[in-house]
């Protein structure tokens, strides 16, 4: 990547990509106790990534400043003007978690039909 590209990423990353915590808002993600529901307050730097004990990826985050970037892909994000949020999804909770999704789709649906 050039050096020109390195300066739209970071632009991009800053402007679509950094996580803001708030509350009291329609999409507040602070709990009662002043914890990110999306678990950024956790977030710490690591030199890697691994895997929490539930096989969610605990991202690399190399300093500081990336302690709050939202989880993208480069190529995506070059590609596309906006917020692009992409996660690895990989363990036995994503089955459970695509029958949730899936379900309340489906339940979202036949409520519609039923009014
Ligand atoms: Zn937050």
């Amino acid at each position: 990547m050039s050096s020109e590209e390195d300066k739209i990423y970071a632009k991009k990353v800053q402007s679509y990509m950094i996580h803001k915590c708030s509350s009291g808002s329609v999409n507040s993600c602070l709990d009662s106790n002043g914890r990110c529901t999306k678990n950024f307050t956790n977030n710490m730097i690591r030199n890697t990534t691994t895997f929490d004990e539930r096989g969610f990826p605990q991202y690399k985050r190399s300093t500081e400043k990336s302690l709050n970037v939202v989880p993208h892909n480069k190529k995506i994000l070059m590609s596309w003007d906006g917020h692009a949020n992409v996660e690895f999804a990989g363990s036995t909770f994503l089955v459970l978690y695509l029958y949730k999704v899936a379900f309340t789709i489906l339940l979202t649906h036949l409520l519609i039909i039923a009014f």
